[in-house]
């Protein structure tokens, strides 16, 4: 099969509501690195409009951050069939990166500042409160070491180093993990809730996290993770990615570890 063969159908959560902070970044990221490859590629916004069936049929699922309000619709809106359709793909390993507001939504629930507490689809064992508008919000640069056992040995076999995130967070809600794993532990910045060192979640092939940035085109390799999960997933056999030139994004990353003074080791 040559690359044209091979398609890729990218499932965006309400693109309208959840695209806080350039979030949108991560749909164009995975887009352009898998058609640079020549694979084609689809983007179905899962939105109010969407089926279960919509959601059945994707190949990864990017949910981006939202404002209290906006998130409240989303939650309320993915319910019943919808839900059902969305625990059945994570749950069977459909990999996603979600951000923020996503994460919390994926959680068993959110509770606002201000307001009554919204029921998430409890995909992912771990609750999020907003302490009350007078707290401080988790706002700056976030850097983290990913610690997700299975996707730290893969990044770690692609990139040859070990794996580093950067970002930046933004978010009034803090997150406790029950069960499930870290996806990282914070190097710099707060994380989950700026008191236990962790950050984000990582569950089957599904990564949850307080980064916006937005956060794959700062890290281009967990894009191609996501791209070559989803591929592996699809056709039952790895699929070979080739390399692309990451320059401008790698003296990024460079740029920003210098400038917060973090010490990685062996990273790039
Ligand atoms: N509403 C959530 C919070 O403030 C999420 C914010 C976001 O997605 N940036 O915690």
């Amino acid at each position: 099969m040559n690359n044209q063969q091979y398609e890729l159908i990218i499932g965006w959560l309400y693109p309208k509501l959840m695209s806080t902070y350039g979030d949108r970044g991560n749909v164009t990221t995975i887009q352009r690195r898998s058609q640079w490859r020549e694979f084609d590629v689809k983007i179905i916004p899962l939105d109010q409009a969407a089926t279960a069936e919509d959601i059945k049929s994707v190949d990864i699922i990017v949910g981006g951050g939202a404002q209290d309000r906006q998130q409240e619709i989303v939650m309320r809106d993915l319910q019943g069939a919808k839900a059902d359709a969305m625990r059945e793909k994570l749950d069977h390993g459909t990999p996603g990166v979600f951000t923020c507001g996503s994460p919390q939504l994926l959680g068993h629930y959110y509770e606002p500042g201000a307001g009554q507490r919204i029921d998430g689809l409890g995909i992912l064992d771990l609750v999020s409160i907003h302490p009350g508008e007078n707290t401080k919000r988790c706002i700056g640069n976030l850097v983290i070491e990913v610690t997700a056992t299975k996707l730290a040995r893969e990044l770690k076999e692609m990139t040859g180093t070990t794996p580093y995130l950067v970002g930046f967070e933004n978010h009034g809600g803090r997150t406790k993990l029950g069960k499930v794993e870290a996806l990282g532990k914070v190097v710099y910045g707060l994380g989950n809730n700026g008191e236990d060192g962790t950050e984000g979640a990582f569950y089957q092939n599904a990564i949850a996290t307080y980064s916006h940035g937005p956060l794959l085109p700062k890290n281009p390799f967990v894009a191609d993770w996501l791209i070559q999960t989803a591929l592996r997933q699809k056709y039952q056999q790895p699929i070979h990615l080739s390399p692309i030139e990451d320059k401008l994004a790698i003296q990024a990353r460079e740029a920003m570890f210098k400038r917060l003074k973090v010490e990685t080791i062996n990273s790039r």
